[in-house]
């Protein structure tokens, strides 16, 4: 009896559900990966996430191969492509049972519903596993059963329940005995029909999983401790950088969390403050998914608070552009963005301090900012990414009012005192005294080739305060008529 695993954002052998139970159930385990980059670039992902997908891929096709299990890695485009080939490929290796863990974003889950109807149809076993939060979505409601809103009830909810059902992640599968010779052969021709592209190395993001565990651990044994007081520090790696491999599935949640939580004496909350703050972003980037499950219009570019639709956001083309390019006149934004552009990460302090200049300073729709994010993030995921933009654009899920916006200089002043994060970003202002770094002179800027800034702060600032009660009266009167 063939059991298929097909693997998505869960390329990993260890702590992978999908992969576990089918290890149970027989020896007979074939994996399958569909590369689909058509979609992806629907999606908007960009060429170097897309190629570290690749690469991932590879690098567990060796992993799996170690174990006596073979991953088919397959050409699908897009994801109804891919649906075609999975059910001919079930119909070949004559697999009597599918299982893979859920994604929760529209065309995935539409994607996932076919194929669940066709394996009914077949008499085909499919089993379906959630992997990508500690608690699935809908398993962290209000009292009324409702999706929580704002984050702080959320994460009041979540935690007991997680006190419950956090357990030690799942080994890998042990070597298992080789297939019969008729399916390798079935296989090994499915392979040369789909000639695999060739790895190329990221030197920044390494994909191998016993690097992750390395990565995490690292940081679980040395940055976490401090991780509450350093985590803002642009200039100090302070925190993990661990979201690419949780965006790929490289990690699951439940062992980053397992390791913090044995790091933090057993307790998920309570005990060293720099691990109950590293809990509480993880808990972050569950809110995020419960929320895109609850509310899907957040995966249709809508904003979460109806009301901000009626936003007038300019269309500065010119803008937009200084904004994407680094070159705003306001160093820690552009720093931010150049960051970004050479590294495919930006730090988390930096994505709401960019996020929420191009929304409010320029009163550009965040949708913009999203995609631009999107497309260069090696971590890009849509769940955090949205939420992320939402919340900087005062359109999200956030108890907070529209009037919170980010002075940027200030913002510089008290997460990068030296100037050590822009110098190293805009070399042009390393020869500034610090004190200039984080708003140089009219005669400084000129003499560093340094753009005056794009906007004044306190316009900027009237500006965007007008447009989003402008907004409300407008919908308001919308709602009358
Ligand atoms: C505008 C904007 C866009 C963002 N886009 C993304 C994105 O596409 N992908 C992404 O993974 N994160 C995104 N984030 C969240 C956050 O900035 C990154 O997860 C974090 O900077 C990653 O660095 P780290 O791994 O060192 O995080 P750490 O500080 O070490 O945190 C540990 C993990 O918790 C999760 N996490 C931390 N903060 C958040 C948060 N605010 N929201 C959700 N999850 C969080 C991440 O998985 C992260 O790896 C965005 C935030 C903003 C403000």
């Amino acid at each position: 009896m063939t059991h298929l695993v097909w693997f998505r954002t869960d390329l990993r052998c260890a702590d992978n559900p999908a992969l576990s139970h089918a290890c149970r159930q027989t020896d007979t385990v074939v994996a399958v990966f569909f590369l689909t980059p058509a979609q992806w670039q629907q999606h908007g992902l960009g060429p170097r996430k897309i190629q570290l997908l690749h690469n991932r891929a590879l690098t567990l096709q060796q992993e799996l191969a170690d174990r006596g299990i073979p991953l088919l890695i397959l050409h699908g485009d897009t994801f109804s492509h891919s649906l075609q080939l999975l059910q001919a490929l079930c119909t070949d290796l004559a697999v009597k049972s599918v299982s893979f863990n859920s994604e929760y974003e529209v065309n995935e889950r539409h994607r996932d519903i076919q194929f669940v109807r066709w394996c009914r149809e077949q008499g085909t076993e499919c089993n379906r596993f959630h992997d990508q939060c500690l608690l699935p979505p809908g398993a962290v409601e209000t009292r009324q059963q409702l999706p929580f809103k704002v984050f702080t009830p959320f994460k009041k909810a979540w935690l007991p329940l997680a006190e419950r059902q956090l357990s030690a992640p799942l080994a890998a599968p042990v070597p298992r005995p080789p297939l019969a010779a008729q399916l390798q052969q079935a296989i090994s021709r499915w392979q040369q029909e789909n000639p695999l592209p060739a790895a190329q190395p990221d030197p920044l993001w390494p994909v191998a999983e016993d690097a992750a565990h390395e990565k995490l651990e690292a940081f679980i044994g040395g940055r976490l401790s401090a991780y509450k007081n350093q985590r803002d520090i642009p200039s100090a790696p302070a925190t993990s950088q661990l979201s690419f491999e949780l965006s790929l599935g490289i990690l699951s949640p439940r062992q980053c969390l397992y390791s913090a939580v044995q790091a933090n004496h057993g307790q998920l909350s309570g005990g060293n403050a720099g691990a109950d703050c590293w809990i509480s972003e993880l808990i972050w980037r569950e809110f995020y998914r419960h929320l895109l499950v609850a509310f899907p219009q957040l995966c249709k570019h809508r904003a979460f608070k109806e009301d901000t639709e009626s936003v007038r956001w300019r269309s500065s083309e010119d803008d937009f552009r200084r904004w994407s390019e680094g070159r705003t006149g306001y160093p820690i934004v552009d720093a931010a963005i150049i960051q970004l552009r050479q590294t495919g990460w930006m730090h988390n302090r930096l994505r709401m301090i960019s996020a929420m200049f191009l929304s409010k300073h320029l009163l550009i729709d965040w949708r913009r900012g999203e995609a631009f994010f999107n497309y260069w993030l090696v971590d890009a995921d849509l769940a955090a990414n949205n939420g992320g933009w939402q919340w900087s654009a005062s359109t999200g899920a956030d108890g907070v009012p529209y009037f919170r916006i980010f002075n940027p200089v200030t913002q510089s002043e008290r997460f990068d005192a030296e100037g050590e994060f822009i110098a190293a970003m805009l070399p042009q202002l390393a020869s500034l005294p610090a004190s200039s770094r984080q708003w140089p002179a009219p005669a400084e800027r000129q003499r560093c080739d340094y753009p005056q800034p794009v906007v004044e702060h306190k316009f900027a600032r009237q500006r965007a305060l007008d447009a989003f009660k402008n907004s409300r009266a407008d919908a308001v009167t919308e709602e009358i008529r």
